[in-house]
């Protein structure tokens, strides 16, 4: 999945050190963000290539291997070589791991900044914490974490048939049965209320699988599988599912890719079948 990128190693422990001339400048604009060389196998820019912009003004987000990853709130006054603005959801293709979950972790913590200039308690302006990854209100004390959003996705089996939807967002390909958390239950009631709701399905013995971070749309994903309980009959709710069906192995779409929750739980009931994920 997207943020398994050993042998590389992720440390987001908190730290307020400044960039040297080899560490990473993460710089994003809206949902593009800035890169470097070929489209096809694009990477980050350092801060010895980033003139005119100050040590100081860069913001220290995480570590890869003993690389610093910095975001950069203005774009360097003279571009790296063949640096342009790219969209960020291009980095979901790339072959590179590293370039891939350093570009859209540091997405996220950009949007979560962007969205908290202000207090939403007092409207004073916030400055980040010296102490934790944290924006701070120096007028009231609200303290603001960055915004991670817990969502639940589910492998249905009906025997060695999977319960699929297609969604009118994505309404070219089937899909698991996924959705937000709601204020006031637990992942395991979410799978059951998401399955019920969208299907008309029962489920039972819903089981964790694993979980992990989406940060294109600021999710935690937790992956569980379940198992049809009592009757097979499907009935769609109308508000966003266009259809649901019990999916053979044989009929079930191959995923293209396995960086998602979705597409490991599908590989991994796909090869349980005897099938090639
Ligand atoms: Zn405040």
């Amino acid at each position: 999945m997207i943020h398994d990128i050993a042998p590389h190693r992720f440390d987001n422990a908190f730290s307020s050190r400044l960039p040297a001339a080899t560490d990473v400048v993460l710089y994003y604009e809206g949902d593009r963000v800035l890169l470097c060389g070929a489209d096809d196998a694009p990477y980050l820019p350092c801060f010895g290539d980033c003139r005119g912009i100050r040590a100081d003004a860069l913001q220290y987000l995480f570590c890869i291997d003993n690389i610093g990853y910095f975001l950069a709130e203005a774009l360097p006054a003279v571009l790296p070589a063949s640096g342009s603005l790219r969209p960020v959801a291009q980095l979901r293709t790339l072959a590179d791991a590293v370039v891939k979950f350093a570009g859209v972790t540091g997405a996220q913590l950009q949007r979560w900044r962007e969205s908290n200039r202000y207090c939403g308690r007092c409207g004073q302006p916030m400055a980040a914490s010296a102490h934790e990854r944290a924006l701070c209100c120096p007028a009231c004390g609200n303290t603001v974490y960055p915004k991670i959003s817990p969502a639940v996705i589910v492998a249905v089996t009906d025997g060695e048939k999977l319960l699929m939807v297609r969604t009118k967002l994505y309404p070219q390909r089937f899909s698991l049965v996924a959705g937000y958390v709601e204020v006031g239950e637990s992942l395991e009631q979410a799978v059951a209320r998401e399955v019920l709701e969208e299907t008309g399905v029962r489920i039972a013995n819903i089981r964790y699988f694993a979980s992990q971070p989406w940060s294109f749309s600021d999710t935690m994903m937790v992956g569980f599988t379940a198992e049809l309980t009592g009757e097979s009959t499907t009935a769609p709710q109308e508000s966003e599912i266009t259809e649901v069906r019990w999916l053979t192995p044989e009929q079930v779409p191959v995923p293209d890719s396995d960086i998602s929750m979705g597409g490991t739980l599908i590989r991994r009931h796909l090869a349980q079948n005897g099938l090639p994920g």
